[in-house]
């Protein structure tokens, strides 16, 4: 039901993407809207000058006392945490308090809506099913947490037929009716400890994609994640597996149906047709890593009825995401590969996997004191050398030391530079940084576009 909105006090707390497009829907159905953001005028900068111009009420700094508990809803964007004091009061004083993608929910909720949370590779997976939906001819919202907020769908309600969303943890703190017709939760690891007062609670706000499914939905989980099958436990909906192991589903009682990786593809168990398979030859999802989230995804778009040929063709045609071991250009048998979205040891743990041998990387930057001998253990017998650009050079070129040759290179025009010398046909040239890029660069995608400027000139 669309919540009725003409003429409430709604404020929008937090004015970046998400905020703003709650803005733009609640004055779309006749709110009195408050805009507020805890960062001062200045800070704001055109998104102040811009608002005020619609004649939207903004306040900034501080949040006035009082100023939520006298509203009639409060709308939050991701980036503000529901635990801050004056959230707290008006809740205690009866205002509810929605996330963005609950208000946008609310307009939506006639539609099959697919989320996707996790640690790890939800964007992937996220343009995936897009990809796998679009191929039946569905009318498909992709966004969320990537790209385009929920809350843009919610201004067309009647162009979509199908809504593939991607959801932080933050955002499903936010919810309290959101029922996803297929919920997918990836993995879990270790992060976001900043926000969260431990591990456990992170696990519970991610856990929350499944809280208001019922009768006719379907979870999909990592089935070789013990955490992840244990917090799918709180699922009243059947819940689907995907793995890599490739032990049967009658081993796994707990599970309706299993997507298991084979070489070359995967297979179904319980899901689709009697002995349903897929094959994954699209270079855009290689590795261990998106053999999973390729599962998720078919078993997402399959469970939604999409057909076995469209989830075959979205596959093979599935043009990947910039800047995840996305590669640039095959030149001279030499393949380049960009990774800059490899902002973490971890992460370029999982590029390494996605490779066999003969592997020239690129790598450094602003690095997170992380070790870097996990790195190279993942790299013995494929890194068969090692170019070094950005702050933690030496750092990363001690960890190498007496392993493979490392060629100090300063800039990442001259590691380009060097590796166009030092490679052989079959080699590959992965740029997978394993460091944050501020050093050098403005964010990862900047100095991905660079990489892929500086491959493409030579
Ligand atoms: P997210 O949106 O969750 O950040 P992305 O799809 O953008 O995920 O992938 C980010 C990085 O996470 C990739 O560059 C890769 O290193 C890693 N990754 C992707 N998929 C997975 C996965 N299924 N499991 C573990 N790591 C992954």
């Amino acid at each position: 039901m669309s919540p009725h909105l003409k003429d409430q006090k709604v404020v929008v707390y937090g004015l970046a993407k998400s905020g703003l497009a709650a803005l733009r829907l609640l004055r779309a159905r006749g709110a009195r809207v408050t805009a507020l953001d805890a960062r001062d005028e200045a800070s704001l900068g055109d998104t102040a000058r811009e608002l005020k111009a619609q004649g939207v009420a903004l306040v900034t700094g501080p949040t006035p006392p009082g100023l939520l508990e006298s509203q009639d809803l409060v709308v939050v964007s991701p980036g503000v945490p529901l635990a801050l004091p004056e959230i707290q009061r008006a809740r205690a004083a009866g205002v509810p308090v929605w996330g963005e993608v609950e208000l946008a929910w609310r307009f939506l909720s006639h539609l099959p809506l697919v989320g996707i949370t996790g640690t790890n590779g939800k964007s992937t997976t996220t343009a995936l099913t897009g990809e796998l939906f679009a191929r039946s001819g569905r009318r498909t919202f992709v966004g969320g947490n990537l790209g385009r907020p929920l809350g843009e769908a919610a201004l067309t309600p009647s162009e979509w037929e199908a809504l593939v969303v991607e959801f932080s943890s933050f955002q499903l703190e936010g919810i309290e009716s959101l029922r996803p017709r297929g919920a997918a939760l990836l993995n879990l690891t270790a992060d976001h400890i900043d926000r969260y007062a431990s591990h456990a609670a992170y696990g519970e706000a991610k856990a929350r994609i499944f809280r208001y499914q019922g009768e006719g939905d379907f979870a999909v989980v990592n089935a070789d994640d013990a955490e992840v099958l244990r917090l799918a436990e709180s699922a009243r909906a059947p819940v689907y597996g995907f793995s890599l192991t490739g032990r049967p589903v009658a081993e796994r009682p707990r599970l309706a149906g299993l997507a298991v990786a084979r070489p070359g593809g995967f297979g179904f168990e319980g899901v689709g047709e009697a002995g349903e398979s897929f094959t994954l030859g699209n270079r855009a999802l290689r590795g261990a890593h998106n053999a999973q989230n390729a599962m998720a995804a078919a078993l997402l778009a399959r469970l939604c009825g999409v057909s076995h040929e469209a989830v075959q063709a979205g596959l093979d045609g599935y043009p990947g995401l910039a800047h995840r071991l996305e590669s640039v250009r095959v030149l001279d048998g030499v393949e380049w590969v960009n990774d800059s979205k490899a902002t973490n040891v971890d992460s370029v743990l999982v590029a390494l996997r996605a490779f066999e041998r003969d592997v020239l990387l690129i790598a450094g930057g602003k690095g997170k004191g992380a070790p870097y001998a996990p790195m190279v253990e993942a790299g013995r017998g494929k890194v068969k050398g090692l170019l070094t650009i950005g702050q933690d050079a030496d750092t990363l070129a001690a960890a190498y030391e007496g392993q493979v040759p490392v060629h100090p290179c300063g800039t990442l025009a001259g590691a380009v530079r060097r590796a166009r010398e030092l490679a052989k046909p079959g080699d590959t040239i992965l740029f997978s940084p394993a460091c944050a890029s501020y050093d050098q660069f403005q964010n990862f995608e900047h100095r991905g576009d660079t990489f892929k400027r500086l491959v493409e000139e030579l």
